[in-house]
């Protein structure tokens, strides 16, 4: 006999929405997780929520919780439990350990104050630590790599790492995993097969990508939407500290998201009838080729309640 089907396997991306929880979630990351979610759900995808607490002298506490409850309050919910990257150190360990084994990464002795100006490492540890210096960071080789990748978004990217950065940090001085290389490690296990994110991470995925590669790992598809600055050119961040979404109208907000990334809903719709409108109606291909729009403070005041 058959066996009863079960419910049907999605067919669609895996996207995902990843904050570190340094503050509570702000009208920039908002945008992220809206983007990420619209451009996954829409195409009957998953989307997954992963909180990205791997640092913790940047960790403010409590913000892990209060951007969930956040995102809940929003509608975005997770199709999968949570992860929290402070439980996966020993996977990022092990993907740093096999590294080394294969002479893909090594051992760094170097302090901020050994390396130059340009932030360009000059490799003086690649070949073995010299004398006098004892293993303090593990960096990725980067030999002659030249990353080309076509952003869904934001078009062809070709980035030369010798040039832009050299051989990279993959594990920190002070024994935790760098962000470049969690972030890789769990994409791929959780099978994240499209990271639509903010352009303030564009400046990473080169290097995102040099870590999938040197794991054998499958590479998404990037997406990098403008980020929204203030009207002198800065960006919304936690550290601007705007106002707690808690605070503002969330079908307003919804829309200003909506806006940013080019999408146009019709007027007068609540925060129900507004979602409903964007999965039928969201176009990647609408989301403005830019690094950031500017968002008039008045703009943002006028739909604080
Ligand atoms: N955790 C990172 C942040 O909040 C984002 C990671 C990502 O989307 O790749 O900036």
């Amino acid at each position: 006999m058959p066996s009863k089907p079960g419910p049907a396997a999605p067919t669609g991306p895996t996207g995902r929405f990843a904050p570190s929880p340094t503050g509570d979630l702000h009208f920039g990351s908002l945008v992220a997780a809206v983007a990420s979610f619209l451009e996954a759900k829409s195409r009957g995808g998953q989307w997954l929520v992963r909180i990205e607490d791997i640092d913790p002298p940047r960790e403010v506490a409590g913000s892990a919780e209060r951007i969930l409850a956040a995102l809940q309050a929003f509608g975005l919910r997770s199709d999968r439990p949570v992860v929290f990257q402070s439980q996966r150190t020993a996977a990022y360990r092990a993907a740093r350990d096999r590294l080394l084994a294969e002479g893909k990464a090594f051992w760094c002795g170097c302090s901020r104050a050994d390396l130059p100006a340009s932030g360009v490492y000059p490799g003086t540890c690649r070949s073995g630590l010299p004398a006098g210096k004892s293993p303090r960071s593990v960096r990725l080789r980067v030999d002659d790599a030249t990353v080309r990748f076509r952003d869904a978004i934001q078009g062809e990217i070709s980035e030369h790492l010798p040039a832009t950065v050299g051989d990279f940090v993959i594990w920190r001085a002070d024994d935790l995993p760098a962000y470049q290389l969690a972030v890789v490690v769990d994409d791929a296990w959780q099978g994240v097969d499209e990271c639509v994110r903010g352009h303030d991470l564009l400046a990473s995925t080169a290097r995102q990508i040099q870590v999938a590669r040197a794991l054998g790992l499958s590479v998404p598809r990037y997406a990098h939407h403008p980020v929204a600055t203030t009207p002198d050119g800065r960006k919304l961040a936690k550290r601007l500290r705007s106002d707690p979404l808690e605070r503002q109208a969330r079908g307003a907000t919804l829309r200003l998201a909506l806006d940013l990334l080019g999408q146009r809903p019709p007027t007068g719709l609540t925060l129900a009838e507004l979602w409903r409108w964007a999965l039928s109606h969201w176009r990647l291909d609408r989301v403005p080729r830019r690094a950031a729009v500017e968002m008039p403070p008045a703009e943002r005041g006028a739909r604080v309640r």
